[in-house]
């Protein structure tokens, strides 16, 4: 099974991405994590991607397109049985990039889910959660960027038949069940 998860952030995806990938089998590809991890070991693509996370920013389309190509491409050659990205695509560019990628790979989506959450309790959870990346100026700037490049995705995944939304608020539990009984539908 091949999910993209969109959502603001602090939407809940790290949560409901541990909980679909258990149970699914599947694979993890976030590229948040991803560039944290070059960052954190001191990479020449960490060092470029730093400045832009720090400040919310959208890393450039060259950077993150080389992380999510490698993960993808490695994942195909161990024959996994499906996947997870969260944290991409976060604009049009980046979705068509995906498309022809996984055309090429003969892997196309099946689902795309979008975790909807208002945006109040969006900057209350991300004040909690205390990211190195979650101070308000950075947050107000994340939700913009999503508002503005990133909210379009949902109609576009809508035209293409893939988009499920879930109300992202209450219980984590029934949040989880309820996108199990859709993904059920779909496996
Ligand atoms: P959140 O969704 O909570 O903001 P992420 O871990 O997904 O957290 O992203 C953190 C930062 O990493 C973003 O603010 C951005 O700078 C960078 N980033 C992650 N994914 C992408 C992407 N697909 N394109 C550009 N930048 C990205």
């Amino acid at each position: 099974m091949r999910i993209v998860l969109l959502g603001v952030p602090g939407s809940g995806k790290g949560t409901q991405t541990e909980a679909i990938v258990n149970r699914y089998c599947i694979s993890t590809i976030s590229t948040g994590d991803l560039l944290r991890a070059e960052v954190d070991a001191g990479t020449k693509l960490g060092q470029c991607a730093k400045p832009f996370i720090d400040t919310g920013n959208l890393v450039p389309f060259d950077i993150v397109l080389g992380v999510i190509e490698n993960s993808l491409r490695k994942l195909s050659e161990a024959s996994s049985k499906g996947f997870l990205i969260d944290g991409f695509p976060r604009d049009l560019p980046q979705a068509e990039a995906l498309d022809k990628l996984l055309l090429r790979l003969d892997q196309p989506l099946d689902i795309v889910l979008f975790l909807d959450v208002d945006y109040e309790e969006i900057i209350k959870r991300l004040l909690i959660r205390g990211r190195n990346d979650d101070n308000e100026d950075t947050i107000r700037n994340r939700l913009q960027i999503f508002e503005d490049k990133t909210s379009p995705l949902i109609s576009y995944y809508t035209k293409k038949g893939l988009l499920r939304k879930i109300k992202g608020t209450g219980d984590v539990t029934d949040i989880s069940s309820h996108i199990s009984r859709i993904l059920d539908e779909v496996a």
